[in-house]
């Protein structure tokens, strides 16, 4: 395609309603129509990045390849895609205000005032702009955070405005809303849309496509209504339902025509419908498992949202083993030595979730010692790994008091350390060890059997590390460094050969999980789960 097409999302009445999902959705039909896509993630916030948020304002933090802390947005991006994103896919207020800051201090505008309209605006055109540029995309799907309205978005709607002015057809915006249906009327209503619509006709957007969403369908008397008052074409009016899964999304905006209307309106040719073939047969899958296995997910954050890509990365494996996943949340904080049987029991297999501080750790040690001692499949991710150091360390190594120097600076058993690089490190922000990595995995080990390739590359979030000086005490004792970083030597990988399933990385496997492409080491575990549950279920009978 001679020119880069922008489609700007963005969304009315309510937030929650699901534009990472729209936005992935579009992706993924024009990706499979063979056109050369990203997706973009606009934040109005204020914070450089979300990696400093608390997950209970924003739920994870999505790490790209070249460690960017991003807005989980980003995962579905690329678990719908497949298509890797990087630090120019995510954007916050802060960062172009940073960016526009920077530029005042340099001398770059010359004596001028800087002003929201055109230097920001300005800014945020260029990191639009540019991706486009850069590489050569045909399409460049723009999300944009929050609700119109918003005082903070305003600067980002007078960019879309100007682009769409500046570009014509080659920019697109589709506006995503809601439709409340009022039990007591018995009707569902139209008139947030419309002052949805409204609002954003006032800082001069007109939209191009609606995606109502709705709890109940809705008919073409309704679309009609809101074409007609909005400004929109009939066949540009599309509704988002329910679903039972997140992934069904592209194919019900495909038999709707939302991939086709978007093309006609940038003027691209409309050639034949792509089948969707190994996407359709991943939802055939999901549909047709029946039984299910249980996952226990020991962490701190009683959300859905906080440990996202674990839950997705876990469903894809269960899928690809013919399964339905039930992933049931254990607050680590309420776990005891007395409690721990109880708060664990039913569960096929064991997830120890990444984290930070204090809060909650001494739970996740006490269910890591039990799912070792009582060989219940188990996956510790980050921190989860190190807290099944620490109880190796203190129940077999018998150093009591071995802990992390994050938990207990002074403690003399130091088995996860601070990395070097960390140690004179003082701003919070953006100064983790962040991205990919290369990993080198053992001769013999059971993750090189799972990877089957020796050379990995995993994403990485975190400051501290296992400490090498211990190593030779573990592997006599039967937790195995099997994963190495080839040029610093951090330990990526643990393992307890002997057991079914008692591996902790230190890296986060869930970031790379995608619905075509599951993650080698979910869908191992999931598989060893099911066993596990079969197991247990003949020793009953
Ligand atoms: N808090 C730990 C560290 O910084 C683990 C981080 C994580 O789980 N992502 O090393």
């Amino acid at each position: 395609m001679a020119e880069t097409k922008y489609i700007f999302v963005t969304g009315g009445v309510v937030s929650s309603l699901g534009k990472g999902i729209i936005s992935s959705s579009i992706g993924k039909l024009l990706q499979a129509r063979g056109y050369n896509i990203t997706i973009q993630k606009f934040d109005p916030y204020i914070n450089i990045d979300p990696g400093t948020l608390n997950p209970y304002e924003h739920g994870e933090c999505y790490v790209t390849v070249d460690g960017m802390e991003t807005d989980l947005d980003l995962g579905h991006y690329e678990r719908f895609t497949g298509i890797k994103t990087t630090k120019a896919n995510s954007m916050t207020t802060g960062r172009i205000y940073k960016a526009v800051i920077d530029k005042e201090r340099r001398g770059d505008y010359l004596g001028k005032t800087i002003q929201v309209v055109p230097h920001i605006t300005d800014e945020i055109k260029r990191n639009i702009k540019q991706l486009g540029r850069k590489y050569h995309y045909d399409f460049v799907i723009t999300e944009i955070g929050g609700t119109i309205g918003d005082i903070e978005s305003a600067p980002f709607l007078e960019a879309i405005r100007q682009m769409k002015w500046e570009l014509g057809r080659n920019a697109v915006n589709v506006h995503l809303t809601y439709i409340p249906y009022l039990k007591a009327a018995g009707e569902l209503k139209t008139k947030p849309t419309q002052h949805s619509v409204k609002e954003l006709q006032s800082v001069g957007i007109q939209p191009d496509v609606l995606i109502m969403r709705t709890e109940k369908h809705l008919d073409d008397a309704i679309r009609r209504k809101v074409a007609n008052f909005c400004n929109v074409d009939f066949d540009c009016v599309v509704q988002s339902e329910d679903l039972p899964s997140i992934y069904e999304v592209p194919v019900n905006m495909q038999n709707q025509g939302l991939d086709t209307a978007i093309l006609r309106k940038v003027g691209e040719p409309i050639g034949e419908t792509p089948e969707l073939g190994p996407w359709k047969a991943f939802l055939e899958r999901r549909k047709r498992a029946a039984e299910i296995v249980n996952i226990g997910l020991v962490g701190k954050y009683d959300l859905q949202d906080a440990y996202k890509s674990i839950r997705e990365s876990l469903s894809h494996a269960a899928i690809y083993n013919d399964h339905k996943i039930k992933i049931n949340f254990i607050n680590s904080e309420y776990i005891t030595e007395e409690n721990v049987g109880e708060k664990l029991s039913g569960q096929d297999g064991i997830v120890i979730c990444p984290g930070f501080g204090q809060r909650g750790i001494e739970g996740k040690i006490i269910a890591a010692h039990y799912t070792r001692t009582h060989d219940i499949p188990t996956f510790g991710i980050c921190l989860g790994m190190q807290m099944m150091v620490i109880e190796f360390a203190r129940n077999v190594l018998g150093y009591a008091d071995a802990n992390s120097r994050e938990i207990d600076e002074k403690t003399p058993h130091n088995v996860i350390d601070i990395m070097e690089e960390q140690k004179n490190i003082t701003n919070m922000g953006g100064t983790m060890r962040l991205g990919a990595y290369e990993c080198v995995l053992k001769q013999d080990s059971r993750v090189l059997d799972i990877y089957k390739q020796e050379h990995i590359q995993e994403r990485h979030r975190h400051r501290y590390e296992f400490n090498n000086d211990y190593q030779q005490e573990f592997e006599r004792n039967g937790m195995m460094c099997v994963g190495r970083n080839p040029e610093s030597d951090l330990v990526e990988i643990v393992e307890i050969p002997g057991l079914k399933w008692y591996i902790g990385t230190q890296f986060h496997p869930e970031y790379q999980s995608t619905v075509l492409k599951p993650h080698p080491l979910f869908v191992d575990f999931i598989k060893t789960a099911i066993a596990n549950q079969k197991k247990d279920q003949d020793i009953k009978a």
